[in-house]
């Protein structure tokens, strides 16, 4: 089946589909993005999407290209045309077409492009082995909370990891706190049972995953402080592990090569992620 992408108010193939070289997201990676899974045909959180969608474009002073209800169609329809039960809807926003100039120019209308495909969402407890990470320097810039499109370090951090047999990276920012994977937030359970995450910020991307475990957990009466915690902090943690839209929850057993509690995935973990799956489950309805 070929893959339908829709660029501009137009949604053709995905082979096809072409953005202008002068495109400022392109050419500057002035834009921002958004990833959304779909489960079972339904958006997972589209609203919280949208909302955090509105403030990076405010944030960049990039206008809305739409309203909110005709972009909540165009993710919808994307995903249909794409036939994505289980699946990841892509939407990105850039300033628009310019000549190659940094000041924003006047009248450039933003470029829209929302993409879908199929992806094999983690379904159950077989999905989701524990997997390790390896701390890096954090030497992304001062606005993290910004999903920009702008995502060099992140994939160079990606990368690293890679290269040394692991999953992901946790950076590390100059106070020595661990700030958040490269494409996920960072968590650890301390030894009075306690989930800890670092507090949304400009340090860190307000992941929607986290605050919906944020969440659930409060809901199954489990504690969840938001404050920062160290390397060390991590790699004396009971459990640990990281959220992220695509992956859902995963439990990571060793950080570098420190293992973390029994080296197993933990327990509270474990029901963190089937309160998740549950939620993601019932499919939200998009609003
Ligand atoms: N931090 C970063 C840097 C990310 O790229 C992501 C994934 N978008 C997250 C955290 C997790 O955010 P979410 O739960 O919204 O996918």
């Amino acid at each position: 089946m070929s893959r339908i992408a829709y660029v501009n108010g137009r949604y053709q193939p995905l082979r096809s589909a072409v953005i202008n070289v002068e495109d400022r997201g392109f050419q500057f990676a002035d834009g921002v993005y958004e990833v959304i899974a779909v489960v079972d045909g339904r958006c997972v959180d589209l609203a919280e999407h949208f909302d955090r969608l509105d403030c990076s474009l405010a944030a960049l002073r990039i206008p809305q290209p739409m309203s909110r209800a005709a972009f909540s169609s165009v993710v919808e329809e994307t995903a249909r045309r794409n036939r994505v039960g289980d699946g990841l809807v892509y939407m990105q926003i850039s300033r628009g077409v310019a000549r190659r100039d940094h000041p924003f120019p006047p009248n450039a209308k933003p470029t829209l492009v929302v993409t879908a495909r199929r992806h094999v969402l983690p379904k159950g407890r077989e999905d989701f082995p524990g997997v390790r990470v390896v701390t890096a320097r954090d030497i992304r810039w001062a606005r993290c909370d910004i999903k920009s499109i702008s995502l060099l370090p992140n994939v160079l951090a990606k990368q690293e990891a890679l290269d040394k047999g692991a999953f992901d990276v946790w950076m590390v920012d100059g106070d020595g706190l661990v700030s958040e994977g490269s494409s996920s937030n960072a968590w650890i359970i301390d030894g009075r049972g306690t989930v800890v995450t670092r507090p949304t910020g400009p340090e860190i991307l307000g992941g929607i995953t986290r605050d919906r475990i944020i969440s659930l957990a409060r809901e199954d009466g489990v504690e969840v402080v938001e404050r920062p915690f160290t390397v060390d902090d991590a790699k004396a943690a009971r459990e640990a592990f990281l959220t992220s839209t695509t992956t859902f929850l995963r439990s990571v057993i060793r950080i570098d090569d420190a293992v973390i509690g029994s080296g197993e995935v933990g327990t509270l973990s474990q029901r963190l992620l089937d309160l998740y799956i549950t939620y993601a489950r019932k499919g939200i309805v998009c609003r």
